[in-house]
């Protein structure tokens, strides 16, 4: 558990899947990243962690993302070689004293499959049902609005059974814009690897997070402008975004979470004397 002021942050490990390094690297070359990074296996694949977020604050729980969730099929769950070591998000809420019932507020950075599949689950009878049944779920406007009209780059990433049932039961708040969604817990629109993406910024007692999420899936995306993902649908927006970004966070002393990255979940910006900007990794205890 991480203490931010008044509110309490617990890093869950949803699952680890191993992706083709052309998805994470996208454009860039591998004799740039695979020293900087790490090697990919004999089949070109990279490891993606798949975090989510528990904070503890103003006596609500909240939860940032909700990992791939427990509707893919057994062929999926073999191609994505998915591992959930530690059990998955709903056993990372038991192990702190939680169950599903207890969550207040589900936040989806964004609807792509890895991120909010966990928003819901099918029933014995086949329907599909809210995995957090008390729980207000939001998401940004125009993110919905893209899922809900995928396109050939999108629609295996973009499922209605993720989210239209909670749109039409009206669980799911729809956002316009950046939003304060408690005191302390804003909703930032950080456009590029959607146009509708969102970062979740944490304040309190003067300390400052941010749950970074896919403007920079691995920390060394968001230390290098110029490397960004294949998944991002508009890049050069990713780079300007996370131009800005760097320089809030340079600001701020922030606490950032990289989800996707196995080796530098959670750092802070530092810069050297030459201007040289690197994520310098906080060593986060698990639930
Ligand atoms: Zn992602």
């Amino acid at each position: 558990m991480i203490q931010l002021g008044d509110f309490k942050l617990h890093l869950i490990n949803d699952a680890r899947a191993m992706h083709d390094a052309g998805g994470p690297f996208g454009l860039v070359p591998r004799a740039l990243w695979r020293d900087v990074f790490m090697p990919p296996t004999d089949e070109n694949l990279l490891p993606m962690t798949h975090h989510n977020l528990l904070v503890q604050a103003n006596g609500k729980n909240i939860i940032i993302d909700v990992g791939y969730g427990n509707k893919l099929t057994d062929k999926q769950i073999a191609y994505l070689r998915l591992e959930r070591p530690q059990g998955g998000l709903v056993a990372g809420l038991e192990r702190v004293g939680l169950t599903p019932v207890d969550i207040d507020l589900v936040i989806d950075t964004h609807l792509h499959n890895d991120h909010c599949g966990g928003n819901t689950a099918q029933a014995e009878d086949g329907s599909i049902i809210p995995v957090f049944p008390n729980a207000e779920y939001v998401v940004q406007r125009r993110e919905y609005e893209d899922a809900s009209r995928p396109n050939e780059r999108t629609r295996a990433t973009y499922l209605a059974a993720n989210f239209r049932s909670l749109i039409e039961s009206g669980q799911m708040r729809l956002l316009d814009g950046d939003t304060e969604l408690v005191s302390g817990i804003r909703g930032v629109v950080t456009p590029g690897h959607t146009p509708g993406h969102m970062t979740v910024t944490l304040e309190s007692g003067g300390q400052h997070a941010a749950f970074v999420c896919d403007m920079a899936s691995y920390a060394v995306h968001f230390e290098r402008l110029g490397w960004m993902t294949a998944y991002d649908v508009e890049p050069l927006i990713t780079l300007e975004t996370k131009r800005q970004w760097q320089a809030w966070a340079l600001e701020h002393n922030a606490l950032l979470i990289f989800p996707h990255d196995p080796l530098r979940p959670m750092g802070r910006l530092s810069e050297d004397a030459n201007g040289k900007r690197t994520v310098v990794k906080v060593d986060e205890p698990y639930v």
